[in-house]
């Protein structure tokens, strides 16, 4: 096990701003897992489990906090089956199971992160999600002192979220294991992706995906970031009504656990008109709105007034509360 002191966010987080975290466990095996948490008790600091951090905003002080970062990047494939250690890069997996041949997370490709982060959140894109392929996952449960084998219908997966995001830092997960499929099983329902044909094979979705989403996003190795900031509200049917009647050309996407999700990043472009909005050393990025980038020089400040003010808006505007998606430690 590696601890490491005082260790600026600016080298573990995708935003590449802020001040220092306390200590950085990184755990190496299995066994380090006692001595990490009984490290977290002396020092009296939250245990705070870490990916890639290409979804968090340190703060610009000192976070004391014990922060807990799985090294296990090993990618075992068997079959239709992937199991993936937590701390595997996530666009690592998903290159590697096309090279495979298997379906079913090409759409997800170019997600920063790391497959235990990815499992937190849920991550989705382009009509995928996750969980839609997870069949367990394997945590270490702090409460009870032990590693456990959750199961996908224990794990409470929703829109980007899980167990494991809402029972936050009880659970640190350790790998989880995907069921991919050599059918073809191409979903090209999004509007990015529908000039593809039914027939085109999985190394080629991804290819698109990756050219789409390079239009999208700041290059990391300019700009910090950790894409979307907000989450889409999901709103039940009179309120989506509502905003309807008000903003006609308004999309909605019916959810299938219930409930609409109204796509935030088209009110940002058409109705607040954040597309490219700057303030100092902080954007709302000039291809979507959504994803809010720090220029060289931001602070952790800096980004926290500028995502107050675009709520304030929201709420002022349009009558929405919006919640970040981004977890601001
Ligand atoms: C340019 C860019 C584009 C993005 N595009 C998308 C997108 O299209 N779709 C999407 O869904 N997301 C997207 N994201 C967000 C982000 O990439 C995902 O949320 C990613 O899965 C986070 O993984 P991570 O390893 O970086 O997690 P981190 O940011 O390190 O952590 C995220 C959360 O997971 C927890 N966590 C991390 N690892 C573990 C673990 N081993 N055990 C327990 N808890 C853990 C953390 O405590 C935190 O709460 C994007 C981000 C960027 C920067």
């Amino acid at each position: 096990m590696k601890i490491e002191e005082n260790v600026p966010f600016s080298t573990i987080t995708t935003f590449k701003v802020g001040g220092v975290a306390r200590y950085l466990i990184t755990l190496e095996s299995l066994d380090d897992l006692p001595e990490a948490v009984a490290f977290a008790k002396r020092t009296s600091l939250p245990l705070v489990p870490i990916g890639g951090g290409s979804n968090i905003l340190g703060p610009d002080g000192v976070l004391d906090a014990v922060l807990v970062r799985v090294q296990d990047d090993t990618r075992v494939f068997a079959d239709e089956t992937v199991t993936v250690g937590a701390g595997a890069s996530w666009d690592r997996v998903v290159r590697e199971a096309v090279e495979h041949g298997l379906w079913g997370i090409e759409n997800l490709s170019a997600i920063p992160g790391t497959m235990g982060g990815a499992v937190v959140q849920n991550i989705g894109a382009y009509g995928a999600v996750l969980s839609d392929v997870i069949e367990s996952v394997r945590v270490f449960d702090t409460h009870q002192g032990m590693v456990r084998e959750v199961l996908k219908s224990q794990s409470a997966f929703g829109y980007r979220t899980s167990i494991y995001k809402s029972e936050r830092d009880r659970f640190i997960i350790l790998s989880a294991t995907l069921k991919l499929s050599f059918a073809p099983k191409p979903n090209l329902g999004y509007a990015d992706l529908k000039s593809l044909d039914a027939s085109s094979p999985v190394n080629k979705i991804r290819d698109a995906v990756l050219h789409v989403r390079a239009q999208k996003f700041p290059d990391l190795s300019e700009f910090g970031t950790a894409g979307s900031f907000f989450l889409n509200p999901i709103v039940d049917a009179d309120t989506a009504r509502a905003l309807q009647s008000r903003f006609p050309n308004m999309p909605v996407f019916d959810l299938p656990e219930g409930g609409i999700k109204i796509p935030l990043g088209w009110f940002f472009e058409h109705v607040l008109q954040l597309k490219g909005v700057r303030s100092g050393a902080v954007e709302a990025w000039r291809a979507q709105a959504l994803v809010i980038a720090a220029h060289p020089g931001a602070t952790s400040e800096e980004i926290k007034n500028f995502v107050a003010h675009v709520t304030d808006r929201a709420k002022k505007e349009l009558q929405i509360d919006i919640v970040p998606e981004v977890r601001v430690l």
